[in-house]
């Protein structure tokens, strides 16, 4: 790679980040704290940048996947509790002590090594124990909790910070599972007040939006944060009148403007035969730099603040778009593919709409796969 600029970018509003986050911070209660989930580079909008623009915001918690992003969050300066969600092979626990991450764990082996490793090191860690209220994903089984947190309470190197679950359905309001997941966590809980009074922690967007019985000591709040409702809906990103607003765009620039007779089989596969002599807009963007393949034939971009539908299949690296009904556009002229352009918008929703997946795997994609410029 050399430092040449490439022809896309995408550009991440730390200020944008920033008002989410108060927008969050205001719903709650007053001492409930709200955690940022940074994972997978902030959702594509770079960890570091969106944990210092939250941070400064007021944020203290911050939550990634493995000890490697906790490691680099530390390295960057940032202060307060960072919690790793996915577990971590045995021979990166010390690192916990070194960097002072806090592990969710879901074993009573990850339990006895941390105790192990506290006493070798003669250092103290918070541990933040994970239930599995019904997901069957990451978490002990209920009937394990009372064992877990008796061993976690009896380890002289472990402090018992928290409990936690996860929710699988809170984007959905109506969902029956969301309450019966949290009448089983609370029940949980209950059952080991004997060894447990830390944070206790479920909510993650949906349930910020959809559930606030469930937001407890503490919220963990993703997507929201980086402007989106998880249910793809955009009235859904709206608390208490203010509207949560995407921070991440997504640029090119036309790199030819071509003309092509009725008839003309577009991109690979010929998937799309044009109807009509037919003016095309080609873009450097393609799969190669995470924008899905799904878009061929529906997907839609902006050229001089317009709608133009992408025609035949994305490539790796290019696109068509159809233009014949738009004036004026020329070689170099900005095409946006996420954001806004003149009064015309395309959200992440909308390109998850179009290639069948959400608006979490569009931001990921794009943001690291793409030169991005952060604003502060
Ligand atoms: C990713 C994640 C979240 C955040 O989910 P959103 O839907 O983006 O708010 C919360 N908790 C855990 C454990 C997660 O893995």
């Amino acid at each position: 790679m050399t430092d040449l600029d490439s022809m896309n970018r995408v550009t991440v509003n730390g200020s944008v980040l920033q008002q989410n986050y108060r927008i969050i911070a205001d719903s709650v209660p007053a001492g409930v704290d709200v955690l940022a989930v940074v994972k997978s580079d902030g959702y594509g909008h770079d960890m570091v940048f969106a944990a210092r623009m939250f941070a400064e915001a007021g944020c203290r918690s911050f939550g990634v996947a493995e000890i490697a992003e906790g490691v680099r969050l530390r390295q960057a300066g940032i202060g307060g509790a960072i919690y790793t969600m996915v577990g971590f092979p045995a021979e990166q626990a010390e690192q916990l002590f070194t960097c002072n991450l806090t592990p969710i764990v879901f074993s009573l082996e990850d339990i006895d090594l941390l105790a192990r490793t506290a006493e070798r090191l003669e250092r103290t860690l918070d541990v933040h124990l994970k239930v599995d209220c019904g997901m069957s994903r990451l978490g002990v089984m209920p009937h394990e909790v009372e064992r877990c947190a008796g061993t976690i309470a009896q380890a002289k190197g472990l402090r018992f910070g928290g409990v936690l679950s996860h929710f699988a359905a809170s984007d959905d309001a109506g969902s029956p599972t969301t309450a019966e997941s949290y009448a089983l966590y609370t029940k949980t809980c209950r059952s080991i007040e004997n060894h447990f009074s830390g944070i206790r922690h479920i909510a993650n967007s949906g349930a910020v939006l959809n559930f606030p019985e469930t937001h407890c000591n503490m919220v963990r709040a993703g997507i929201s944060l980086y402007g989106y409702a998880p249910d793809g809906r955009k009235d859904s990103g709206q608390i208490n009148g203010r509207m949560l607003q995407p921070a991440m765009s997504y640029t090119t620039r036309v790199v030819q403007v071509k003309d092509v007779p009725a008839g003309a089989g577009v991109s690979y596969g010929h998937t799309y035969t044009t109807r009509r002599p037919t003016r095309l807009a080609v873009l450097p963007v393609g799969y190669g730099v995470g924008y899905p393949r799904s878009l061929s034939n529906c997907g839609e971009v902006l050229v001089r603040g317009r709608k133009a539908p992408l025609l035949g299949r994305v490539c790796m690296n290019l696109c068509m778009a159809d233009i014949t009904d738009i004036g004026g556009v020329a070689v170099g002229d900005e095409a946006v593919l996420l954001g806004a352009q003149g009064d015309e918008s395309i959200t992440a929703d909308d390109i998850a709409a179009w290639a069948d997946t959400i608006s979490y795997e569009v931001l990921c994609m794009l943001g690291k796969n793409n030169q991005r410029v952060l604003i502060e």
